[in-house]
């Protein structure tokens, strides 16, 4: 038996996108400038605190991808997530998160509406057709779907309904070293045979996220909203060819893809936020603080001590991040003057994002399968047919 073949070390392992959302009809005021595919300007006069403001008026960008507000949900999709569902179904983690303030598109693009569904919709329509391509040669495929929330340093099962219910204090993680994963103890796994049951488990997940009324926005979301989708793959070659009628290579590849909608990534102060809602405050950016720490230690040229213990964000995506994993982070902001500050501190966060070094490895197991084996391996599928 043997374990984790392939790697890849390119450097290539997180892409960097921008989205710029069009002009809301309350705003005039443009300040980013998409100049091509990839570098936007951001013109930086305009700022209203003299903090930030800066002698460079004009300041560029490059990033993998940018998008401006014309752009479509299709061509985010096919640009960003998309490439990863192949590579997912071959056994390599992925994680796809939206990063941005409050406002600036986030869930737009992660959930966007009924007529015009986001990464989530389009990610696990491709996915189910590419497994459906798949099955009709060699490959069965079980797929489990779990969909959580960190909120106030805390997990929560959005996939719940009042009957499931598991008390929060048991939902906890716990770090699987040798497998290279994190899992939540409690958390409830789905089986979805199709989109329409994944959408409708993420309507279910939807409704039990938490919102709550900031002077930031009207209705902002202050939870982090993480999609895990866990793809097994089995796949049996015979080899007859060459004689060797009583052995068979089977292998199983295990693989997780995460769908990440971060909570907004304005600080604290700028949404005049008191007593509860400033706890909440401190613990969103306690982990968004901890994620750019991970991603500034990630970007080291030896990275040794990536501080992922800082925040729960941090322990769940300790493998989507920087280890086995291919990241596509998509940066959403907005053009408006009256975001300028927000805008300038989440491009340059974005811009550290895009020196992270990442190993990326296969989660096969090859396994030689002698013929005598079978009948167990029947049973077991038998079981597990019986219990569907
Ligand atoms: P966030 O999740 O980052 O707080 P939203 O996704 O809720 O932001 O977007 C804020 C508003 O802007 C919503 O009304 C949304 O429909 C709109 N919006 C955001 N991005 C786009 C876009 N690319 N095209 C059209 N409308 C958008
Ligand atoms: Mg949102």
């Amino acid at each position: 038996m043997a374990a984790k073949n392939r790697s890849s070390s390119s450097n290539n392992n997180i892409t960097v996108a921008v989205r710029v959302r069009p002009l809301l009809r309350t705003e005039s005021d443009s300040v980013v400038h998409v100049v091509d595919g990839n570098i936007l300007s951001f013109d930086n006069r305009r700022s209203s605190s003299s903090v930030s403001r800066s002698k460079v008026s004009d300041i560029r960008f490059a990033f993998d991808r940018v998008f401006g507000p014309a752009a479509s949900q299709e061509s985010v999709f096919d640009a960003t997530a998309k490439p990863l569902v192949d590579l997912v179904v071959d056994g390599f983690n992925a994680t796809v998160f939206a990063y941005g303030a409050t406002g600036c598109g986030k869930t737009h693009t992660i959930t966007g509406t009924p007529t015009d569904p986001g990464i989530i919709h389009r990610t696990m329509t491709h996915l189910f057709t590419r497994i459906n391509q798949l099955s009709e040669t060699q490959s069965t495929f079980k797929t489990t779907v779990s969909y959580l929330e960190v909120y106030n340093e805390t997990i929560r099962d959005l996939l719940v309904t009042s009957s499931n219910r598991a008390p929060q204090s048991q939902l906890d993680l716990r770090e699987d070293d040798e497998h290279r994963r994190v899992t939540v103890s409690n958390l409830s796994e789905h089986s979805p045979k199709s989109v329409e049951d994944v959408i409708a488990l993420m309507e279910l997940g939807n409704s039990n996220r938490i919102k709550a009324f900031t002077e930031a926005n009207a209705v902002s979301s202050r939870s982090h909203a993480v999609l895990q989708v866990c793809i097994e793959r089995r796949d049996i070659n015979s080899d007859m060819s060459r004689g060797n009628e009583s052995n068979v290579a089977s292998s199983l590849k295990i693989a997780t893809l995460s769908i990440i909608d971060l909570a907004g990534s304005e600080r604290a102060s700028a949404t005049q936020n008191k007593g509860e809602r400033l706890l909440e405050g401190a613990n969103i950016n306690r982990s968004l603080l901890a994620l750019g720490n991970c991603i500034n230690a990630l970007c080291s040229d030896k990275p040794n001590h990536i501080p992922y213990r800082d925040s729960k964000l941090t322990r769940l995506l300790k493998y989507s991040l920087g280890g086995n994993c291919k990241v596509v982070m998509i940066t959403n902001i907005s053009p408006s003057s009256t975001h300028n500050e927000e805008t300038h501190n989440t491009l340059k966060y974005a811009n550290r994002a895009k020196n992270i070094q990442t190993k990326v490895e296969q989660n096969t197991i090859n396994l030689q399968l002698h013929i005598s084996q079978y009948p167990k391996i029947i049973q077991g599928l038998q079981l597990e047919i019986s219990q569907l």
